[in-house]
């Protein structure tokens, strides 16, 4: 029984991410949304073509808070997509940072995203080839699971009781064997 629930839920797989989502055109915005959060890309957007934007100036131009700015940039600082230097400002005192994307740091960081995804789907594909026709779903796609462990539960749902229902995963294969394609092409 413990191994069934342990199975995964189709519900997230499918919400997870789409295959054409996950497969959109590597952009800056895609990389640094998946990396920090949707809300870096406006930073992105705002320092695409400049160089050396103070914190402060940063924040004002995206209307955001300074610290939630500030925190973004130094996540993206980690993941090597900005560079800064600091600054002593002579009239207040006090350091200010000043930033500049870093676009070898985009490029890097989506190939190793893209290979990461390409070894996620050849798993996937390998999961599926092996267990073509002989997969189990649930009519409201509470679980998928293996002929085995949906043989063990007598193919009733173990979250809501109802009789799984068999799955074609061909089309599966094929879309997987094509997203596969489609990414060592880019490569
Ligand atoms: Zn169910």
């Amino acid at each position: 029984m413990r191994q069934v629930l342990k199975a995964p839920k189709i519900a997230k797989i499918q919400k997870g991410k789409p295959l054409a989502a996950a497969l959109r055109k590597s952009s800056h915005f895609q990389t640094v949304a998946e990396v920090v959060g949707e809300d870096a890309v406006p930073i992105v957007q705002y320092l695409k073509g400049k160089k050396n934007i103070s914190e402060f100036k940063i924040a004002e131009s995206i209307k955001a808070e300074v610290n939630s700015v500030r925190k973004m940039l130094y996540a993206m600082q980690n993941n090597n997509l900005v560079s800064y230097y600091r600054k002593k400002d002579r009239q207040k005192g006090w350091y200010i940072s000043y930033w500049t994307l870093n676009d070898p740091g985009f490029n890097s960081l989506a190939i190793a995203t893209m290979q990461q995804r390409l070894q996620q789907f050849k798993e996937r594909l390998r999961k599926e080839e092996a267990h073509h026709g002989l997969f189990y779903i649930c009519p409201s796609l509470c679980v998928r699971l293996e002929f085995e462990k949906a043989a063990e539960i007598s193919f009733k749902c173990p979250e809501c009781g109802s009789m799984l229902q068999h799955q074609d995963n061909t089309k599966t294969i094929e879309q997987l064997r094509q997203k596969i394609g489609e990414i060592e092409a880019k490569k």
